[in-house]
């Protein structure tokens, strides 16, 4: 066998794994291609540098060229910056193999897990400009050619898993699928740092990945996320009824033509809205018609044409009852959508043919979007047996989009880039109540951004928020505020330090400087130790009162009532912050004042919450 022979070979199976067109069709051309260079699949840290090396032939320069160029931005430090961090990332949905890529990029380990083998969405995800740029820079075009031509701004959910699958691997992320995450499993006792840490229950069971340890832990398993510990808010609005509808494209001159109608441009129409109310008894709010594999339609019904034509059989106020499927007739929902298509492209489709869904079904499909879901906060922090484990939610889990505007994706992927921002932080050893807040501060952005408040300058991007929110902040979360998802199976006074139970990061010298800032101007209070100028327990209320005035009323409190200040303000940093308190209110009172070491160690708390405190 020559050189010549064997790069051709390398790049055919190279080819065969870029054109294939399903989940398991590109796994399979992928482990062959694997399999034919020798390369080492579980070696990630060399991963794509191997398979670069082996696949010299031209069609493939542009891609690494691409590859390159993204991996050479600073925040991953030449795929250093995670280099001994382990990831799990539940879900091959577009959001999980997203931050797949990104955390590739920053050098972890990532395994990503998907319970099904098959990518058979056929809807149609509407793209912002900055994810088709984003999508463009990672060799979308490569895996797929008609990706985004000329005005075309969304691509079939399938598609894209497709690809960015692909995309993934080549990175080094290891992929499993019919793998069904089940539960977090707790790091076992009595071995403390040595023995195993955070694993996966997952079905399969016996299933190796099950043997895994993990020091990150992603939610990207779409709007039911399965993951403990994040609490759901609700957004109620009014009714909302969606139907998709997926219909056969043969790819004719006469389909060509007909032209696509986005949603926006459309919603102020109220002629064609009125007309198509009229004419065939069907009421929408809205209607979004894309043209992709299939010609796909998602639009807004209102319940009372839906009753009247016949696609609900019986008037509910419960949304759940009237949307079950024995209160739905298949065959009215059929002609409800098709009658709907035909109007909205004004009759030019030649044949509305249903397309077949992954249950052999017409695919058509009505959901409600009364509630809409958004978990209340990003991330949470557990620690158990010495163990910790940064866990996180991305995408739908996160924040369930509403299809007919298809913001999915695009926040989906703002999300995924956050949530690598934070993983880098997390590597770098930042403390948890600092890594979280910030990580709460960026998340607040999210529900509020669009294609036109985001930042223009694209090819900036990076997973730095700074480098995409105009306006942000990231410090409007305090510490504080999220101790309650930092959580420790063994709460006590080590709750608050990343690196074990008694140690206190910060100086005496340095805490004393802090707190003597913090307590500047307060009436009777002068803080000249860590000791004595503690014991009338003003210098407490004023350090507590700097930072939530609401707290304490500190002119009322009298100097000599030393105990009761004392108390006051344990019972108020307990309560409040979750510091525990350290020594009675008696015990400060001492005649040499309270014990240096334990005011150390209590006032350190309060400067690991607040020193980031914009004071
Ligand atoms: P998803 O795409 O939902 O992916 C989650 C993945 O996790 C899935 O592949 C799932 O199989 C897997 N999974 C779930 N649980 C587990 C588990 N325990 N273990 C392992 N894997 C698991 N958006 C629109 O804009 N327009 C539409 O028309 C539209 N239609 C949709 C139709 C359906 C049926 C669904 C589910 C979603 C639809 N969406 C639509 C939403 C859109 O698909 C998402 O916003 C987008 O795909 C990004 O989501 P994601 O990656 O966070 O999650």
């Amino acid at each position: 066998e020559t050189e010549d022979e064997r790069t051709s070979q390398a790049g055919q199976l190279f080819e065969n794994f870029v054109q294939a067109t399903t989940c398991k069709g590109t796994l399979q051309a992928f482990s062959i291609l694997c399999r034919q260079l020798e390369l080492n699949l579980l070696d990630h840290r060399d991963f794509y540098s191997s398979l670069k090396a082996a696949i010299t032939y031209w069609k493939a320069k542009g891609l690494w060229g691409k590859l390159d160029k993204r991996a050479s931005h600073k925040e991953y430090s030449k795929g250093k910056a995670c280099a001994d961090t382990r990831c799990l990332i539940i879900g091959g949905g577009p959001c999980g193999f997203r931050t797949a890529i990104e955390l590739a990029l920053l050098g972890a380990k990532v395994v990503v897990i998907e319970k099904r083998d098959t990518f058979s969405r056929n809807n149609v995800l509407h793209l912002w400009p900055y994810t088709i740029h984003d999508l463009r820079n990672l060799g979308a075009k490569k895996f797929y050619g008609k990706f985004c031509a000329g005005s075309i701004d969304h691509i079939s959910i399938r598609q894209l898993q497709l690809m960015l699958l692909k995309i993934a691997l080549i990175v080094g992320v290891e992929v499993h699928v019919n793998v069904e995450f089940v539960k977090l499993l707790e790091p076992p006792e009595g071995q403390g740092t040595d023995g195993p840490g955070w694993r996966a229950e997952v079905r399969p069971a016996g299933h190796p990945i099950s043997n895994y340890e993990f020091d990150v832990i992603i939610g990207a398993d779409g709007r039911r996320s399965t993951l403990d510990g994040f609490k759901r808010k609700e957004f109620r609005g009014k009714l909302a009824i969606a139907i998709t509808a997926n219909f056969v494209n043969r790819n004719t001159t006469a389909e060509a033509k007909v032209e696509e109608i986005s949603g926006v441009a459309f919603i102020f129409n109220q002629k064609f809205f009125l007309e198509l109310k009229e004419e065939a008894g069907i009421d929408l709010e809205n209607i979004v018609y894309y043209k992709d594999n299939t010609h796909y339609f998602v639009m807004t019904a209102k319940k009372q044409s839906l009753l009247d034509k016949g696609v609900i059989i019986n008037d509910y106020i419960e949304t759940e009852r009237l949307l079950a499927s024995d209160n739905v007739n298949q065959e009215a929902l059929l002609s409800y959508a098709r009658e709907a298509a035909d109007f909205a492209t004004n009759y030019q489709l030649p044949s509305l043919d249903y397309a077949i869904n992954h249950y052999s079904q017409p695919d058509v499909a009505m959901f409600d979007f009364t509630c809409m879901y958004a978990s209340e906060n990003a991330a949470l922090v557990r620690e158990k047996h010495g163990h910790q484990v940064l866990v996180a939610l991305v995408g739908d889990s996160l924040l369930e989009p509403f299809w007919p505007m298809g913001t999915g994706c695009a926040r989906g992927f703002l999300a995924a880039f956050d949530t690598a921002w934070m993983i880098k932080g997390w590597a770098q050893g930042k403390e948890p109540l600092d890594l979280l807040s910030e990580r709460e501060s960026i998340y607040r952005l999210l529900p509020q951004t669009t294609a036109e408040n985001i930042s223009k300058n694209f090819e900036q991007y990076t997973i730095d928020p700074a480098t995409r929110y105009p306006n942000l902040n990231s410090t409007c979360v305090r510490p504080h505020q999220v101790r309650h998802l930092y959580i420790n199976g063994e709460q006590g006074l080590s709750s608050l330090g990343r690196s074990g139970p008694t140690r206190t990061s910060v100086r005496p010298s340095r805490l004393l400087l802090w707190c003597q800032k913090q307590t500047q101007g307060y009436r009777g209070v002068d803080v000249t130790d860590l000791t004595t100028s503690w014991r009338s327990g003003l210098a407490l209320c004023a350090l507590i009162h700097r930072q939530r005035p609401d707290l304490i009323d500190f002119d009322s409190l009298n100097e000599a009532d030393c105990a009761k200040n004392n108390q006051l303000a344990f019972d108020v940093a307990e309560r409040e912050f979750g510091i525990q308190p350290v020594t009675t209110g008696k015990e400060m009172n001492a005649e040499q004042g309270p014990d240096k070491l334990i005011m150390v160690l209590y006032l350190s708390k309060f400067y690991e919450m607040f020193r980031n405190s914009p004071q």
